[in-house]
């Protein structure tokens, strides 16, 4: 047991000066009733600058208790899993704050969240102990978390957690279909005592302290975590390896084993990617395991869930498999170690993670950065734009994850759309420059709950220019963009009186048919081989461009950088070439692009 009192004021440790939070678990897995039985001891300090009269636990798994569950009323599936007799229940009892017993009065359960009312003001930086007792009862796979045909467990938001504060504010929020999770960083110290023939993989570091015929106790610490997760069961097949100064497991089913040095060569990469533009991994362990959760991977502290491709997708296993862990890794910084609100900013983890998964896919070898499927190839690459633009910008990307009316609009504006967002700010500021920025936000916010506002000025600093009117049209608005070269002409003038001795004036027109609006670079490639641009704010819906040349006209063409921003939704109208007298040609030098796009679109 887990019991003695500690006298603690201010909860410090190797990687934070000062926690929220230390949770004490004294956790028993009941197999054959798939039910938890614990304890739960949490020394609190009051983070906020007020006196706190209440404490706020989210207990997530309620969400399945029943069809009355805001989940439930909000997601037919869940609905369903609930009716089929595939509940969850958390319930907690023996609840004391600082060893005293609470009134009944003083317990007030709502949906999924727990609230105890403190007997006397808790002054900021103050500490209270808060015992209880709980007992989980596990479903079948339901959602993130339960237990599945082969007997394996996973367990994620799982137990009575604290509501996280930000900025001074609780964020109490309920458990919503599309919503994912929130808290402040704390500590944990768990005792897990699971069947001796498990194996099992968590959250921070684990060693076994005892184990019988009957029973394995592990102990599990994590330092500086937003939530505590774990997984056991008797049917993986366990791979450690040591290195980069972490201790890697992988806890793959049998068939999926031949996929190890996949998944080894993704985690490791993505993870030393990551360290070197964000800052270096923060924990000494990371987990990876393998389970259906019906979603492709999961995210968790120092832990990913990932969901292997079967049927059709199988032939494409390995870059899918990239792709994937590419993404869950780099949550790892964004919503773990950085962790800013994924309930209610899901755009500023969903999106970085996805613009980070792009930039690690870039690295790859050809045959990681495409899939087949049905005798198509699609470079994974153009996905992120793909969806963006079948989202059509209908909604902004900052909204909460419950304002968004369904799972396509969701995903289609705080994955993709945030990813060609930033992209995008990319490409107009240079590789290096948005580098160096987010390397600054990454670093000013370790473990520091940032918000939209903190990434904009973040950058702001970082780049040295003013971002408002990006965000506004890009972030908080719906700001769609399509810029084209509408027109290409030229006239030969004599510039002399030899017939050889002419000059040409060439005339650009361009125009803006959204109302996004970006600096754009208009390029003019000439018959001689000379190239020459000119920079336009991009800002009215028209304008026309003189140069004048020695050498005819063969291309126009618009954009910025390398080609036309992420952003830039028809690439068709991006250029015009010119045959030898005039006649326009459309070409798609810059996609390869858009003949996917007519493709997938055809087939999704
Ligand atoms: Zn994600």
């Amino acid at each position: 047991m887990l019991g003695a009192v500690m006298a603690v004021t201010i909860i410090s440790t190797a990687l934070s000066p000062e926690l929220p939070a230390s949770y004490q678990m004294d956790v028993r897995l009941d197999t054959s009733e798939h039910k938890i039985h614990a304890s739960e001891r949490i020394v609190f300090l009051n983070p906020t600058e007020d006196s706190l009269n209440q404490v706020c636990f989210h207990l997530y798994p309620n969400a399945f208790r029943d069809t009355s569950s805001v989940l439930a009323r909000l997601d037919a599936q869940a609905g369903e899993y609930i009716l089929s007799g595939d509940k969850a229940e958390l319930t907690v009892s023996n609840i004391t704050i600082d060893g005293a017993g609470l009134d009944p009065g003083a317990v007030t359960e709502s949906g999924t969240l727990l609230y105890l009312a403190i007997p006397s003001p808790l002054a900021p930086r103050d500490t209270v102990v808060i015992s209880l007792d709980f007992e989980l009862t596990i479903p079948r796979k339901a959602l993130r978390f339960g237990y599945n045909g082969r007997g394996n467990y996973i367990l994620s938001h799982w137990h009575p957690i604290l509501c996280g504060y930000q900025d001074g504010r609780l964020v109490d929020n309920e458990y919503y279909p599309l919503s994912e999770f929130f808290s402040n960083l704390s500590n944990y110290d768990v005792s897990l005592e699971i069947p001796p023939d498990f194996s099992v993989g968590s959250t921070g570091e684990l060693t076994l302290t005892n184990k019988d015929s009957s029973r394995a106790v592990w102990r599990a610490v994590a330092d500086t975590v937003i939530d505590f997760a774990f997984a056991c069961g008797p049917a993986f097949q366990v791979f450690q390896l040591d290195t980069l100064g972490i201790k890697f497991r992988y806890m793959l089913n049998g068939e999926n084993e031949k996929f190890l040095q996949t998944v080894d060569n993704a985690t490791k990469y993505s993870l030393a990617y990551c360290s070197e533009r964000l800052f270096k991994y923060p924990y000494p362990t990371f987990t990876l395991v393998d389970s259906d959760i019906g979603a492709q991977g999961m995210e968790l502290p120092g832990m990913n869930i990932i969901s292997f491709p079967g049927g059709r997708l199988k032939s494409a296993a390995d870059p899918i498999l990239w792709f994937i862990i590419a993404h869950e890794v780099a949550h790892e910084w964004f919503y773990g170690a950085i962790a800013s609100n994924e309930a209610e900013e899901p755009w500023l983890d969903e999106g970085l993670s996805t613009y980070m998964a792009a930039r690690i896919i870039e690295m790859q070898h050809d045959s990681l950065q495409s899939i087949t499927i049905l005798g198509y190839t699609i470079p994974i690459n153009t996905l992120d734009r793909l969806f963006a633009i079948m989202g059509k910008a209908e909604w902004p990307l900052n909204l909460k994850s419950w304002e968004y009316p369904d799972d396509f609009a969701y995903s289609a504006a705080v994955y993709f759309r945030a990813s060609s967002v930033l992209q995008t700010l990319e490409q107009m500021v240079g590789r290096a420059a948005f580098d160096s920025a987010l390397g600054g936000y990454a670093n000013k916010y370790r473990f520091g709950h940032p918000t939209t506002a903190g990434f904009q000025s973040s950058m702001e600093t970082g780049l040295g220019i003013d971002l408002d009117s990006f965000f506004a049209q890009f972030i908080a608005g719906t700001a769609r963009v399509d810029y084209a070269i509408r027109n290409l002409e030229y006239k030969s003038i004599a510039k002399g009186d030899m017939v050889s001795d002419r000059g040409y004036k060439i005339t650009v027109t361009v125009g803006r048919e959204f109302e996004g609006i970006l600096p754009q670079k208009i390029e003019i490639g000439l018959n001689d081989g000379a190239v020459i641009d000119t920079i336009w704010d991009g800002a009215a819906r028209t304008a026309i461009f003189e140069f004048d040349a020695n050498s005819r006209p063969d291309y126009a063409r618009i954009g910025y950088g390398e080609g036309p921003y992420a952003l830039d939704e028809n690439l068709a109208n991006n250029s015009i070439y010119l045959k030898s007298f005039g006649s326009r040609l459309l070409t798609f030098e810059w996609d390869a692009v858009f003949a996917l796009e007519l493709l997938l679109t055809l087939l999704l």
